[in-house]
């Protein structure tokens, strides 16, 4: 009987000594200070290590009577939680003291940045424009947002004419005056309105196209347009400057033919095709094996234009010619897929690091 009260009193003692050394180690951690990581890591090691306090206490915790494991395990339990969130707490706050500390280190050298790439499109838009300007062409720009008189109707496009249905565009329903343009001819239309000739115009842009997206078409693409008008202006005009934008373009040896097409606008009209500059002329897959491939549209500016834009038809004359800078940029470096110039993919771009 003695012996028995005497082990009670010795397994109350056990607990109460554990109660009395967790308390004094929470006051101890919620005290706790470190100034570096130094110190941090020293109180790591003090409580929190394999053979640290508080795992030393774990280890007498096994001595505690069943009955009293409860109440001296939470209390553990609290302990060991508490000195580690206050340990992690003050780490994160070292850490962002360090970090705040590095960006005011103005000595550092500075991350190496890279540059970007030009856009393909951007690439071949500036040569095309390069070239022009040396023929004493001028750039000008209007709005992608139009109306259809500028887009269409000025253009020798009257209502219900079926080369309206080959620019099918986008509109507003409740005010189908306004569109988004289906070519930079526009800007013609707003220069010619505007100015008097000699008129010479290279008009770069976006357009617009109502076109299921796929690999050879989509619902917006770019244009480059050329307009001179002045006195005596003739098709050979014309086609001495595609002759020399093709070679200038596409290398010296470059052969150009013209084929008769239409459009509303010129009259008579023609598109160029150029020699097959993969093949030399020879025939490949790419050129379908006929050694000629399309670039450009072009033509005389319609008389109807001329009168429909406020100038006399009687004095002046012009031609115009336009092309879509996709389909040159993909003659000059065979991109299969029209989709890949506008998805942003940055690996895309890299590949034109060196082409400018
Ligand atoms: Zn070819």
């Amino acid at each position: 009987m003695y012996l028995c009260i005497v082990l009670i009193e010795k397994n109350n003692n056990t607990s109460i000594i554990m109660l009395d050394k967790i308390q004094k180690l929470l006051e101890e951690v919620e005290n706790m200070h470190a100034s570096n990581l130094e110190e941090l890591k020293n109180l790591r090691n003090k409580y929190l290590s394999k053979k640290g306090e508080i795992n030393e206490l774990m280890n007498d915790f096994r001595r505690i009577p069943t009955d009293q494991k409860r109440e001296v395990g939470m209390k553990l339990n609290e302990l060991k939680t508490k000195a580690q969130d206050i340990i992690d707490k003050m780490k994160n706050e070292l850490d962002e003291k360090d970090n705040s500390e590095e960006e005011l280190d103005l000595t550092r050298s500075s991350y190496p940045i890279s540059l970007g790439t030009r856009h393909p499109i951007s690439i071949v838009r500036n040569e095309i424009i390069e070239i022009f300007a040396r023929l004493g062409f001028t750039i000008a720009e209007g709005p992608e947002v139009e109306d259809d008189w500028h887009v269409f109707s000025a253009l020798n496009f009257p209502p219900d004419h079926p080369a309206r249905d080959m620019q099918d565009t986008f509109f507003i329903e409740s005010k189908p005056d306004i569109v988004l343009r289906t070519h930079t001819s526009s800007v013609q239309s707003r220069v010619m309105e505007t100015s008097k000739p000699p008129i010479r115009i290279i008009c770069p842009g976006r357009v617009y196209r109502n076109e299921a997206i796929s690999a050879r078409a989509h619902c917006f693409f770019h244009q480059v347009e050329a307009l001179y008008i002045d006195k005596n202006v003739s098709f050979t005009d014309l086609k001495q400057v595609l002759l020399l934008f093709a070679k200038e373009m596409f290398g010296t040896d470059t052969k150009i033919r013209l084929r008769p097409s239409y459009f509303p606008f010129t009259e008579p009209s023609a598109e160029m095709d150029i020699s097959c500059n993969i093949c030399g002329g020879k025939g490949c897959a790419f050129c379908k094996h006929t050694g000629w491939v399309e670039i450009l549209g072009c033509g005389m500016v319609d008389p109807n234009v001329l009168d429909l834009n406020g100038i006399d038809s009687k004095v002046y004359t012009g031609y115009a010619l336009g092309m879509g800078i996709e389909r040159i940029t993909n003659l000059k470096y065979q991109v299969k897929d029209l989709r890949m110039f506008s998805e942003n993919d940055t690996r895309f771009l890299k590949e034109f690091e060196n082409a400018y």
